[in-house]
């Protein structure tokens, strides 16, 4: 043993020698970094430059690195921290710590400066961000400014972003629906872009994995489009929504209104409550954060589970600029930070990357990670990376007016609505002129628009008027798959960089004609079923928003089984280099119509178990 450590010493020794003379770049020291760190161990020497670099290889050294903390990266961060790994998760954004920093959580509408409006100047400064409608003076923190972090839209295209620790698992609208075996069969039938390498079969058990921790309130409706899931009990639709779900039954068979199932706790049980999570209060105010843990997030679920653990470490307002890619053993050693304040730059490395930045943003760090063998960003062999970007197609909404049922009331306000799964292009539905088809997410109410402001009294009359609730209203939106085109694609501009140095990101992204298609039949079907359910007043329409809108983009990293048009392996490894995983958006190979993000919770967690796995058998 004496022997072999002296004779290791000797050799690192004369290895660190021999390189202090020659090169001296962080590049080559990451390259040797297991010797490196072997010296280290037995005879780190102060005062020695290269020594002192090789103090900061070790320390910044992981088993794994997460790159992003939003919805996807916070599963990575629990698998691979419960897995037993060493895990760095770095976050462009500034931290943001569960329920202290929810500083608008509990504010009435009277407690905040404008009562929950936007400024104008707030509008003219982020005509992007205010445009998708999701953004109160409650939240204005929650997104990232439209000019924070600009990008060049070649197409209109609204990207909205939420940069801080936790990403959009702060503010997303928590609807969670299983895809069917029939999204995971499309492509391959229809000729259409390239085969997905797995089947539903492959992700069913992690669908139910992922569901039971993160806890999903649902009913067991036996729909083939949206499979039953591990289920909490699903909140309970009002009156009027029962009213319309037997008006629409009836006259459509085959067409089915269900309770939206949602990562609220309506009955938490002790995964939930060890973590420090309640029930939910249904006061739908949940994208201000909120205070009882009672939906899912990064902060309330898997952020706790990976600090629990003892083994993460995260670093917010860390800008990932490039994953560093060693040629010599063809595999990722580590990435480019630059502090997104000082804007100085470091290196961490790790055995494996996983790749969480929310997809157009993957896309963009992959991109940028350019080197000898991958001129066209990392594992850019085929030439797919930045094409087949989709998004949804929320183009169409309807609404109208209810003049009966003045006697029911709701009490609370429920945290979710009423969802329709796909019909077209499926069962005994019509088979349309365009391809698969789009769900309906609905809400119903008795205030409408005409409350308030729109009333004609004043005063005491008008206070009394306001005592009683208004005619009901129920409204829909269409969430239409889209396909994956080459020509809907991302690319980093050659010149033009942001204040960290990252080449700006340009987005080509429009509808196509399928898209167009789906959108004209939505606003028909939807006028008609609305129309059977008694409604007046409909209004239905396309409003050729442009994409980008829904906050549903995915692709340009798209798994496949051939590395010739794809990026990553049935396991969400670069084909090229097999321990970079991509697990957000990015991989979708279609987009289904479902909302996205379970799918990106169940494949992150099925790949951070297939790498710890892989990297046990030393084959990483
Ligand atoms: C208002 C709203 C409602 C939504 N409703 C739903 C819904 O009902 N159902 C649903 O399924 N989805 C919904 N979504 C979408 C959902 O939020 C996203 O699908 C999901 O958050 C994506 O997860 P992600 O991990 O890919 O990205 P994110 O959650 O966006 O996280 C990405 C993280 O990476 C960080 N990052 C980016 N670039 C870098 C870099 N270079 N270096 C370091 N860190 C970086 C970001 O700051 C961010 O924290 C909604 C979104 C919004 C905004
Ligand atoms: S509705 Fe439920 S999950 Fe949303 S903020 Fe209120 S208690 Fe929390």
């Amino acid at each position: 043993m004496v022997s072999l450590v002296t004779h290791l010493e000797d050799l690192t020794t004369a290895l660190l020698h021999l390189t202090t003379s020659i090169f001296n770049s962080i590049n080559f020291i990451a390259t040797f970094n297991k010797i490196i760190s072997v010296h280290l161990k037995l005879s780190a020497m102060p005062g020695d430059t290269l020594l002192i670099n090789n103090k900061a290889v070790m320390q910044n050294t992981y088993d794994a690195i997460v790159i992003g903390t939003g919805m996807s990266g916070g599963w990575a961060m629990k698998e691979l921290t419960e897995q037993g790994l060493k895990v760095l998760a770095l976050e462009r954004g500034r931290n943001i710590e569960h329920v202290k920093d929810y500083d608008t959580a509990t504010l009435n509408h009277w407690e905040i400066m404008h009562r929950g409006g936007l400024t104008h100047s707030f509008t003219e400064d982020n005509p992007i961000l205010v445009r998708s409608g999701v953004v109160d003076e409650f939240t204005t923190k929650m997104f990232m400014h439209d000019k924070e972090h600009p990008y060049i839209q070649d197409k209109p295209f609204d990207w909205i972003r939420g940069y801080q620790v936790g990403g959009r698992s702060l503010v997303w609208g928590r609807w969670t629906q299983r895809w069917g075996e029939t999204d995971f069969e499309a492509n391959a039938k229809e000729g259409i872009g390239t085969d997905w390498p797995i089947r539903y079969k492959d992700i069913a058990p992690w669908y139910s994995y992922v569901e039971k921790f993160a806890g999903i309130s649902g009913n067991k409706d036996g729909l083939a489009q949206v499979p039953d899931g591990e289920f909490l009990p699903p909140f309970e639709m009002n009156n009027f929504e029962k009213f319309v779900k037997q008006k629409i039954e009836e006259n459509f068979p085959g067409r089915n209104l269900i309770i939206s199932r949602t990562a609220n706790l309506t009955k938490p049980n002790s995964i939930h409550t060890s973590l420090g999570r309640g029930q939910c209060q249904a006061r739908d105010l949940c994208s201000r954060g909120c205070p009882f843990g009672a939906y899912f997030s990064t902060q309330s679920a898997t952020l706790p589970a990976a600090q629990k653990t003892g083994r993460l470490t995260l670093k917010p307002d860390s800008v990932v600029h490039s994953i560093i890619y060693d040629e010599a053993k063809q595999k990722a050693t580590g990435v480019r930070v630059i502090d997104s304040l000082t804007k100085k730059t470091t290196e961490y490395f790790a055995k494996i990357i996983f790749l969480n930045a929310g997809s157009i943003n993957s896309n963009l760090i992959l991109l940028n990670s350019t080197s000898n063998g991958f001129p066209n960003g990392l594992g850019n062999d085929s030439g797919v990376l930045g094409h087949y970007i989709m998004t949804h197609n929320y183009r169409v909404r309807a609404g109208g007016r209810f003049e009966g049922m003045q006697d029911s009331y709701y009490y609370g306000k429920r945290p979710n609505g009423v969802y329709m799964p796909r019909f077209r292009n499926f069962g005994n539905d019509k088979q349309t002129g365009f391809k698969r088809g789009y769900a309906l997410a609905c809400s119903s109410n008795r205030q409408g628009w005409q409350r308030g402001s729109n009333m004609e009294d004043i005063g005491v009359a008008l206070k009394e008027k306001l005592t009683e609730p208004g005619p009901w209203y129920f409204f829909a939106t269409a969430m239409g798959e889209m396909l994956p085109y080459h020509d809907n694609f991302v690319w980093p501009d050659k010149n033009e960089k942001d204040e960290w140095g990252i080449p700006l990101l340009h987005a080509n992204i429009s509808w196509h004609e399928n898209e167009d298609l789906m959108a004209k039949d939505a606003v028909e079907q939807m006028y008609e079923m609305l129309d059977k359910a008694g409604l007046k007043n409909i209004e239905a329409s396309d409003n050729h928003q442009a994409p980008g809108k829904d906050i549903h983009e995915m692709g340009g990293c798209r798994m496949g089984n051939d590395p010739k048009n794809s990026m990553l392996n049935k396991w969400n490894q670069l084909h090229a280099v097999q321990n970079v995983f991509v697990t957000d958006g990015a991989c979708m190979v279609s987009s289904a119509c479902q909302n996205p993000s379970l799918t990106y919770m169940a494949i992150t967690a099925r790949a951070a178990n297939y790498a710890v796995s892989e990297l046990k058998k030393g084959n990483l």
